[in-house]
C-alpha cells in the first residue's frame, strides 16, 4: 500500500491531520487500506436542531451533533461538549480519538462524542437544563447503554448527565442511567469518576518520570487549564510533593517557581471562578504558560496549543496531554526533534474513560464499588497501557514519536476486531 501522508492544509485543521496520523499508522503497521476505509469517516454523525426556551421568554435554536465513529469493540462512547466555536469536523476528530482512545486503553466501547454549539457562560442553570433535555428529546433515539453512551466533556459535568439520565429515562419509561456515565453518585455515579482523568495524568506522568529518569517529586509541573482534568491533576502533583510552578485557565495564569499553593489556588478558583487574580504567584498570560521553565507540562485545555510558532520555545522534558489534541503535526515534528517526551491524549487523558467504563459496569449490575477498588483498577489499567505503548514505541517506533506509537498500538487492535467480525477480509496485508 502506498499512502501519501499529506501535510495539512491548515495548522489547526484537527480532521485532516487525525486522518493524516490514522493513514501514516496503518501504512507503517502495514496493515489493509480497508482498516482506513472504516476508520476515515464515522459510521453515522447526526446534526440536529436543539429548541430551546430561554428565560426571556424567546426561543432559541442551537445546533446539536452527535458523531458515533466505530462500534467494532461495543457502543459508542464519548462526552458531549458545549461550546461556541464546535465544528463539525472537530466533532468528528475527537470522535475518532475516542475509538483509538478505548481501543488503547483496553475498554470495550467504540468511540463517539457529541456538542451543542453555545456560549454555557451566558447561560443560566435553567437554560442549560431545558437544552439538555432538548437535545435528549431529539437524540434519544439513538442513544443507550448499549447503544452510546455520552459523558461529560469540555463545560458540561454531572449535573448535565443526570439531567440527561433523567430525560432519557422519562422517553424509555424505566429508570436507564447506564446510558451515561459521570453522573453524581445519587443517581448511579461512580465514586473518584470526577477526578479520574486528573489521576490518570498523574499516573501516566509518574511512569514517564520513571521510564526517562526524572526524579517526580522534584519535577516542576505546569498546567494549561484548570477545568476538571487540570486541577485534579495539579492537586495530585502537589500531593505527590512536586512542585506546581504554573497554572492558567482563559483568564491567564500564575507562576511561582518555588511552586503554587494549589489548595489555597482551588479556593480562590472557587470563590473569584477564574485563576486570574490569585496572589500567591506572578501573573503570566496563558501563551507563556506553555513555554515556562518547568520539567513537564501538561495542556489540559482546549485543542491546538502547542503549534508550530511556539513548540521551540516549549521547554518542558515531558508533556502529558491531559486535552483532546492540543499538539498539532507540526508542533509534534518540532517538540520530536528538541527530544521532548510527548505522551499523547489518547493515552495521558484515557483515565476518564476508563472509570466511565467502571460506572458502566458497576450500572449494569447493580453493583457499587468503593473508592479504593475504583482508584486501584484505575492505577493498573493506566500502568499498564503506558508500559504497553511506551515499549511498543520503544522498539518498532524508532525514530518516531510516541504519537504515531499509540496510534500504530491502537489500529493494530481495532484491526484485528474488525478481521474477526468479518468487516475486512485480511487486515495484516497491504
Ligand atoms: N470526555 C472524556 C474524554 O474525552 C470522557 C469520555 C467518557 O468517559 O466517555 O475522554
Amino acid at each position: 500500500m502506498s499512502v501519501e501522508v499529506q501535510k495539512s492544509k491548515k495548522e489547526d485543521n484537527t480532521l485532516t491531520a487525525t486522518l493524516n496520523m490514522i493513514k501514516q499508522s496503518i501504512e507503517l503497521s502495514e496493515l489493509s487500506n480497508d482498516v482506513y476505509e472504516h476508520l476515515k469517516t464515522p459510521m453515522r454523525f447526526v446534526e440536529v436542531a436543539v429548541p430551546v426556551e430561554m428565560d426571556d421568554g424567546s426561543t432559541k435554536v442551537f445546533t446539536g451533533y452527535r458523531s458515533q465513529h466505530n462500534n467494532v469493540f461495543g457502543p459508542y462512547k464519548g462526552g458531549i461538549r458545549y461550546h461556541p466555536a464546535v465544528t463539525t469536523d472537530s466533532i468528528k476528530a475527537l470522535s475518532m480519538w475516542m475509538t483509538l482512545k478505548c481501543s488503547l486503553v483496553g475498554v470495550p466501547f467504540g468511540g463517539g462524542k457529541g456538542a451543542i454549539v453555545c456560549d454555557p457562560l451566558t447561560m443560566s442553570m435553567k437554560e442549560k437544563e431545558r437544552m439538555t433535555r432538548s437535545y435528549v428529546r431529539v437524540l434519544g433515539s439513538i442513544l443507550g447503554p448499549e447503544t452510546d453512551i455520552p459523558a461529560p466533556d469540555v463545560a458540561t459535568d454531572g449535573q448535565v448527565m443526570a439531567w440527561i439520565a433523567d430525560e432519557y429515562s422519562n422517553i424509555m419509561r424505566v429508570p436507564s442511567f447506564g446510558v451515561v456515565t459521570g453522573k453524581p453518585l445519587a443517581v448511579g455515579g461512580c465514586v473518584g469518576r470526577t477526578e479520574a482523568t486528573g489521576k490518570g495524568v498523574f499516573f501516566v506522568t509518574r511512569e514517564a518520570a520513571a521510564a526517562t529518569g526524572m526524579d517526580l517529586e522534584k519535577a516542576r509541573v505546569a498546567v494549561q487549564g484548570f477545568g476538571n482534568v487540570g486541577s485534579n491533576a495539579a492537586i495530585l502533583f502537589a500531593e505527590a510533593g512536586s512542585p506546581v510552578v504554573a497554572v492558567s485557565d482563559v483568564s491567564g495564569g500564575v507562576y511561582n517557581p518555588k511552586g503554587l499553593d494549589i489548595l489555597a489556588l482551588v479556593n480562590h478558583v472557587e470563590r473569584t471562578g477564574f485563576v486570574k487574580g490569585f496572589p500567591g504567584g506572578d501573573e503570566i498570560t496563558n501563551a507563556d504558560l506553555l513555554t515556562i521553565d518547568c520539567d513537564v507540562l501538561i495542556p489540559a485545555a482546549l485543542e491546538n496549543q502547542l503549534k508550530g510558532d511556539n513548540a521551540d520555545q516549549v521547554k518542558a522534558k515531558i508533556i502529558i496531554e491531559g486535552a483532546n489534541g492540543p499538539t498539532t503535526p507540526e508542533a509534534d515534528h518540532i517538540l520530536k526533534d528538541n527530544n521532548i517526551l510527548l505522551v499523547p491524549d489518547i493515552l495521558a487523558n484515557s483515565g476518564g474513560v476508563t472509570v466511565s467504563y467502571f460506572e458502566w459496569v458497576q450500572n449494569n449490575y447493580g453493583f457499587r464499588w468503593d473508592l479504593g477498588t475504583v482508584n486501584r483498577r484505575l492505577e493498573e489499567k493506566m500502568t499498564e497501557a503506558f508500559k504497553l505503548v511506551y515499549s511498543f514505541y520503544c522498539e518498532k517506533c524508532i525514530g518516531s514519536d510516541m504519537r504515531t506509537g499509540a496510534y500504530r498500538y491502537s489500529i493494530q487492535r481495532l484491526a484485528e476486531a474488525m478481521q474477526f467480525r468479518g468487516w475486512i477480509r485480511n487486515g495484516t496485508h497491504s
